[in-house]
């Protein structure tokens, strides 16, 4: 992992409310850990990476620290100004380090579902304290190219008049929700996704496609119907024989757990692999039904993505709120996909100042040591920081550093693979 050889010391960056952002160059902008305010070293700083969002916090202050006295403080208001805190929602494969620093009004109701980097600028750009941990290029905004796009929705929508799921991802998860799996399908390479499922066993904290009594919104829609198997494979095999590194998808943003369906999704792995051996055949999921994984494996299935907060069990169930599953169940559906030779990711949901806790580290490494899990993906995890920290509650232990956490494990485990994205694992 290359260390940027920056000596910078980039300020505080604010927003005056109206979506103007502005730098105020006489304090230095830092970084929360769990809850601790720290310093960001200098070669933590990395220019923000294309495809990010800058977002202004409602109900918070500003937090910074003076360059003048060096102590930490709060800011109101700026020539008249009311003043709010800025956050940066880092663009796809990169793992950040700190959140955004600011102090919540006591009535501000809690932050939508985005991971809150923190921001600074410095000789005319803006920079974040993150990390590129996946150099694979499939979900780089600047490769989009609309007019194509636009193209390939038509042809495709004419291809496949009467396929729900061809018209789903068309439709809803590309040209209205920008989902860049979706873009790829129709840009004909990589990943694609394949959504199935309206039910789920879990009920998240951070759930991105359902939130009940939350006072958060989800992010998007789940998925309102349920795909039949020759929908899927009509529109996965073409994808699987002609794509560039193909790689198909189950468990999505927009929709439940998978393996609710397992009929469904053992019908359509096993169909898939009688019309082609090419490509990757992959599950993100919560891994909570073993037996079903089993088949799915034995169908066909090449890969399985467990999604988690934590490898710490009492944090695992505070935050999924399992039914009829437990944390064993997990364990057990990894071990099954190890027993036969299926490749495992962890899809373990970077929370800094948690996620580097020295208990967690332990608990991730046993993890990781006892099923050989093949691949780390360090996805930020999208929630608003004092939500998930009140609800955890845990333990006083100041993390490591994110970094140094990857870093760690680099050395630990020289097999075990970082990135971002599910890979392509060969035909
Ligand atoms: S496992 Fe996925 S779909 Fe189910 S509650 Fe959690 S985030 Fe939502």
């Amino acid at each position: 992992m290359t260390h940027s050889n920056n000596q910078i010391s980039p300020s505080l960056v604010v927003s005056d409310g109206k979506g103007n952002v502005t730098d105020m160059e006489n304090y230095r902008a830092i970084g929360v850990s769990g809850e601790r305010i720290l310093e960001i070293q200098p070669d933590e700083w990395i220019p923000l990476p294309d495809g990010s969002q800058l977002m202004e916090l409602p109900g918070r202050l500003p937090v910074g620290i003076d360059r003048q006295t060096g102590e930490i403080v709060t800011l109101e208001e700026s020539d008249g100004e009311k003043l709010l805190p800025v956050a940066a929602f880092v663009a796809p494969a990169y793992t950040i380090g700190y959140h955004a620093a600011w102090e919540r009004r006591p009535d501000a109701p809690w932050l939508s579902l985005y991971a809150y980097c923190a921001v600074g600028w410095y000789d005319g750009k803006f920079y974040v304290p993150a990390t590129r941990i996946d150099p694979d290029i499939r979900q780089d905004p600047l490769l989009v190219n609309r007019p194509q796009i636009e193209r390939s929705a038509k042809k495709l929508s004419k291809k496949y008049p009467n396929n729900r799921l061809a018209a789903h991802l068309i439709n809803n998860c590309a040209l209205t929700y920008g989902c860049p799996a979706a873009l790829n399908y129709l840009l004909n390479r990589w990943e694609m996704p394949l959504p199935t499922s309206r039910a789920c066993n879990a009920n998240c904290l951070g759930c991105i496609s359902l939130q009940k009594d939350s006072g958060v919104c989800a992010a998007q829609f789940r998925i309102d119907f349920t795909p039949t198997a020759n929908e899927i494979i009509e529109i996965a095999v073409p994808h699987l024989e002609t794509a560039p590194l193909p790689v198909v998808s189950f468990g999505q943003g927009c929709e439940g757990e998978p393996l609710m369906n397992p009929d469904l999704l053992i019908q359509t792995v096993k169909g898939i692999r009688q019309k082609t051996s090419k490509g990757t055949i992959n599950l993100n999921t919560n891994a909570s039904k073993p037996g079903v994984v089993r088949q799915l494996r034995i169908a066909g299935l090449d890969s399985m993505r467990v999604s988690m907060n934590s490898a710490r069990r009492n944090f695992y169930e505070k935050y999924y709120k399992p039914t009829n599953y437990s944390y064993d169940d997990v364990l057990e559906s990894i071990s099954v996909m190890k027993e036969l030779n299926g490749f495992v990711s962890i899809n373990l949901f970077v929370f800094p100042g948690f996620t580097d806790q020295p208990e967690e580290i332990a608990a991730v490494e046993d993890l990781i040591g006892k099923y050989d899990i093949d691949l780390i993906q360090w996805r930020n995890l999208n929630i608003d920081p004092e939500w998930y920290w009140e609800t955890m509650n845990p333990p006083d232990e100041e993390g490591i550093g994110i970094r140094n956490m990857i870093e760690r494990f680099g050395k630990t485990y020289p097999n075990l693979r970082h990135g971002y994205f599910n890979p392509y694992l060969g035909n």
